[in-house]
């Protein structure tokens, strides 16, 4: 049995990506909590936000993040779970909490070739690059406060999945 690992990171780090491709690599489930509750929900990310603010969106974030928690799972999480210290505190205490750290550049780029609206609603109503870097420099410190392991999620998909592995043989030898 191997403890949950948590992927975190700013819009476009590449956790559904990466997180995808690590649990097939692993033979673990894949749970996303943005895809998770929007499917609970029936309705998109931004359709939420609209009716019940950010406030209510992350009450049921929060809830999603402990209903999805298991053993033998790859979670990728939403890039604002770390605001609530509660989040930070469960996911340090249950699992394994990678950091999929990215450029504002590198972000930016991805997040303007696939913006995914329905996803990923504005959080300061500025354009992608802006927000990214407005967003990350708030964020930054509470990413790296909840992660146990910081990795480069500017490379290639492969080389990022191969050095979340090594991280969880650091893990899992400790
Ligand atoms: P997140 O779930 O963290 O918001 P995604 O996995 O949805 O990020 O990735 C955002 C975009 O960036 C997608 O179009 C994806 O294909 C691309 N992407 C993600 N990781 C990488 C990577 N390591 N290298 C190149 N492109 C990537
Ligand atoms: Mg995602």
């Amino acid at each position: 049995m191997t403890l949950p690992i948590f992927l975190i990171g700013a819009r476009g780090c590449g956790k559904t990506t990466v997180g995808r491709a690590l649990a097939l690599a692993q033979g673990c489930q894949f749970i996303d909590t943005d895809f998770w509750l929007q499917e609970q929900a029936q309705q998109t990310i931004s359709a939420m936000v609209e009716q019940e603010g950010w406030e209510g969106f992350r009450a049921r974030e929060s809830a999603a993040l402990q209903a999805v928690s298991a053993p033998s799972r790859v979670i990728a999480t939403g890039g604002g779970i770390i605001l609530l210290e509660d989040n930070r505190q469960f996911m340090r205490e249950h699992g394994v909490v990678i950091y999929l750290c990215a450029p504002v550049d590198v972000l930016a780029d991805r997040l303007e070739a696939f913006p995914e609206e329905g996803q990923r609603p504005t959080l300061t109503g500025k354009p992608i690059s802006e927000e990214v870097s407005e967003v990350l420099a708030l964020r930054d410190t509470l990413y790296r406060e909840a992660a146990h392991y910081v990795v480069d999620a500017a490379q290639e998909p492969d080389k990022v999945v191969s050095d979340i592995e090594a991280a969880l043989q650091l893990a899992h030898a400790s």
